[in-house]
């Protein structure tokens, strides 16, 4: 006779996604195993403590929505601070304020009113769509058609060929249309309603939604995986489809990040958290100094110490952190073919950035993660 399994669900990945759904099966009675490869929880989001700074291991995260609901649950586990992401971009020394806002455009050409900035950039985009007659078939096209080519060039084409590596013209549009363009002075990089970061980092979001779950860390679903599949009645995969898939179409692309994390004897090293380097000779994308996350006026000097991380892009090679899917024809298609055999896998429940193949910000996660049906 065949003997019920331990769980109702076993969820692999201890992410937004599957501390979201675990914390939701968890408070409708379902019994529930995390368990998650790293040495942590909390995936992308975790942050780890050092000099009383919360580092943001895997890169700078800033929640932002507009969808109420979302903000209401991560409210619930954590009070969120005000932090407003205000990036600043350092192009061969000069400085230019993000995103694209009366701002960058009076540090570009010395214009002050929003009628002469948009001269300048009509003219240039005039030029763009002269060229490209029409809709733009790719990301240079779309960045000119949208800000011109002084912006192009300086903040935008070095940037996203270090990022992506590759050129702009072989990546698709819509990676720059996230980029809101501002007639307004206004540095907020988001158009949300509602932003912020967890006081005391994101290990408090996570801690929180997975209170009273059973996790177990160090553990690789795919190193055991008949025992695991054995223990639950379904299962909640958050990591690569392709490799639960036994990669059977062949391997889906990703860019990773290197990140060189740096301990610095002053207080205050940029003045932000984020600056990113905007020209292709400089090897980083971008500086974050984490303490701006969490500190703000006075407070920065309280520790006469601070943390910066510099982020090098890099191709992903098997076995290393997949950070952002790409977007290319290759790899849509490939993603596509592991979707149809995920929907022949109703015993399964795929989500999140690595199970969909999306380039999936952490509000829509947690969106997703509420919405499954738990049964
Ligand atoms: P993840 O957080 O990646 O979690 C997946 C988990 O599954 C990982 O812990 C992994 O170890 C585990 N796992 C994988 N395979 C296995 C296995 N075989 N066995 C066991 N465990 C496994 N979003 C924003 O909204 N704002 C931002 O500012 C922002 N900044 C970002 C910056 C960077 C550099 C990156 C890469 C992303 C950023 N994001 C941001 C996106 C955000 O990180 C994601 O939307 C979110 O973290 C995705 O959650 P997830 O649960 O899907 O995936
Ligand atoms: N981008 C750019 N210059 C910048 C910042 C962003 O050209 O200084 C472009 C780049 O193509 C990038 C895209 O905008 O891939 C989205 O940037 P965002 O900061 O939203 O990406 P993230 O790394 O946070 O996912």
């Amino acid at each position: 006779m065949k003997t019920k399994p331990a769980y109702d669900y076993l969820i692999v990945g201890s992410g937004l996604f599957g501390a979201t759904f675990a914390h939701r099966a968890h408070q409708a009675g379902k019994r529930c195993l995390v368990i998650d490869k790293r040495q942590h929880l909390g995936g992308n989001v975790y942050c780890e403590e050092a000099e009383g700074i919360n580092v943001h291991k895997y890169g700078a995260h800033i929640f932002h929505t507009s969808d109420r609901e979302v903000w209401d649950f991560v409210n619930r586990f954590a009070e969120f601070n005000r932090y407003t992401n205000a990036p600043v971009a350092n192009y061969k020394g000069r400085l230019y304020n993000l995103p694209f806002n009366m701002n960058t455009f009076y540090q570009m050409w010395g214009v002050s009113t929003p009628v002469e900035a948009q001269r300048i950039i009509e003219a240039q985009q005039q030029e763009a769509i002269g060229k490209t007659g029409g809709e733009p078939r790719n990301l240079e096209e779309q960045a000119l058609a949208l800000v011109g080519r002084d912006i192009y060039e300086r903040l935008i084409k070095g940037y996203t060929e270090k990022q992506w590596g590759r050129p702009c013209s072989e990546l698709p549009a819509f990676i720059i249309r996230r980029l809101p363009v501002r007639w307004v002075f206004d540095n907020n990089y988001f158009n949300d309603t509602y932003q912020g970061i967890p006081c005391g980092g994101y290990n408090r979001l996570i801690e929180g939604l997975l209170k009273g779950v059973e996790t177990r860390t160090d553990a690789d679903f795919f190193q055991q995986r008949a025992e695991w599949e054995a223990m639950a009645r379904k299962i909640v995969f958050t990591g690569q489809i392709d490799e639960y898939f036994g990669y059977r179409y062949g391997h889906l692309e990703y860019r990773s990040v290197r990140f060189e994390q740096e301990t610095l004897d002053t207080p205050n090293y940029q003045g932000n958290a984020v600056v990113n380097y905007t020209a292709d000779d400089v090897p980083y994308t971008r500086i974050i100094e984490h303490k701006h996350f969490e500190a703000f006026g006075s407070q920065v000097y309280d520790n006469p110490h601070t943390i910066i991380s510099r982020e090098y892009s890099e191709e992903w090679q098997p076995g290393g952190e997949p950070y952002y899917p790409i977007n290319d024809e290759r790899n849509n298609r490939l993603a596509e073919q592991y979707r149809r055999l995920a929907d022949d896998t109703p015993s399964v429940v795929f989500g999140g950035r690595l199970a969909e193949y999306k380039y999936y910000d952490m509000a829509p996660v947690v969106r997703k993660a509420l919405d499954i049906a738990i049964n």
